[in-house]
């Protein structure tokens, strides 16, 4: 078979304000029947529209074999309501918390009732409820996988999380009663830091990013983490890893299953930075494992120096990896060049090392 690939980037968002929008499309493109297209995350209602006119334009069909919500942040699931709307969908993958509501239960060691959890779970994340009340409606397949599953057998696989990792973060995510207050002086915290940018200097050198950078929350760290491999003949599998908002934690763990298979994910082809680029996600602990040769960064318009961080753009380029990102409203495409020509569409250069980057 004549293995092509495609690789899009949706804008999403204004101002510092992003998300992720991702299609993909692999197979044979001579026929829409011989391809597969995967959406990973939709982001706002606005980019959502935009994703649905990109596949039918650029991907010639209005079927998506696999819609996958990474986790349950609205910057990530609001568009996919219109993906499910205006597309033909043959499954949607996700996660629901309120599957979970008994190991929340004993691990919070709430006094709510099952009933009354469950309930107040489906409120609170109102876009979740939303989205998979409209799968259900539309009678479409509903999977949620954890670590070791397959999503599309044999090309599209889970690394994390694990079942019981995932539960564990249930407990502290700021959505569950008895952590929300907690959850709101953290919330505190981060607004305060974002006003003031001390600059410092950086080389090639030397490294800025560090591993000892907070940790992103634990609703970022339940996205779910996977692996598109691609048999593109001659022996040769091209790797992709999908991060969502995947922290340290996360990652931390997707590492050690990989090395608990003898897999090593060094040198991927391919690597979606998680969580729109942000410092509190990747160290180079976890850059020295992957070690991938191309990078792309959904961010938003205004994003610098946060999303995405110069310090992880940075890490990345002394890796040897060419980095793009979507922050002036356009869609990035990467892609297996045996795909068809697009008009208007204009090759990219990777970012630049930057050698001043945030304190
Ligand atoms: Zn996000
Ligand atoms: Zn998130």
């Amino acid at each position: 078979m004549n293995m092509q690939y495609e690789i899009d980037y949706i804008p999403v968002g204004t101002g510092e304000k992003g998300g992720d929008a991702i299609a993909i499309r692999y197979g044979d493109f001579s026929s829409p029947t011989t391809q597969n297209v995967i959406v990973i995350d939709g982001g706002t209602k606005d980019s959502g529209k935009k994703l649905v006119e990109h596949i039918k334009t650029y991907y010639g069909t209005t079927y998506v074999d696999v819609v996958i919500a990474s986790h349950l942040h609205n910057d990530h699931i609001s568009g996919l309501t219109e993906v499910l709307e205006n597309l033909t969908v043959g499954k949607l993958v996700v996660h629901a918390p309120w599957d979970h509501t008994p190991a929340i239960k004993r691990m919070t060691k709430t006094s709510s009732t099952i009933g009354n959890l469950q309930t107040r779970l489906e409120k609170s994340v109102s876009g979740l409820s939303e989205l998979i009340d409209l799968a259900e409606s539309k009678k479409i397949t509903i999977q949620s996988p954890f670590q070791g599953e397959h999503i599309i057998q044999g090309q599209l696989a889970v690394l994390g999380p694990a079942k019981d990792y995932y539960q564990e973060l249930l407990a502290n995510f700021g959505i569950t009663p008895e952590v929300k207050e907690q959850h709101k002086i953290g919330e505190i915290f981060s607004t305060i830091g974002k006003s003031v940018v001390n600059w410092i200097a950086e080389t090639l050198h030397i490294e800025t990013l560090s591993d000892d950078h907070p940790d992103t929350d634990s609703e970022n760290n339940s996205s779910l983490v996977l692996l598109l491999a691609l048999d593109t003949g001659n022996g040769i599998i091209k790797r992709f890893l999908f991060t969502g908002d995947a922290g340290k934690g996360a990652l931390t763990k997707v590492v050690e299953y990989c090395d608990s298979q003898n897999y090593s994910l060094e040198g991927i082809d391919f690597f979606d930075v998680p969580h729109h680029g942000s410092k509190r996600n990747l160290g180079p602990t976890i850059l020295n494992r992957i070690k991938p040769k191309v990078a792309f960064i959904s961010c938003p318009p205004e994003g610098d120096p946060k999303h995405p961080s110069r310090k992880v753009v940075n890490a990345l380029i002394r890796r040897g990896c060419a980095v793009h990102k979507n922050h002036q409203g356009n869609t990035i495409n990467h892609n297996s060049g045996n795909v068809p020509a697009r008009v208007g569409w204009n090759s990219i250069t990777p970012t630049q090392f930057h050698d001043q980057v945030e304190e």
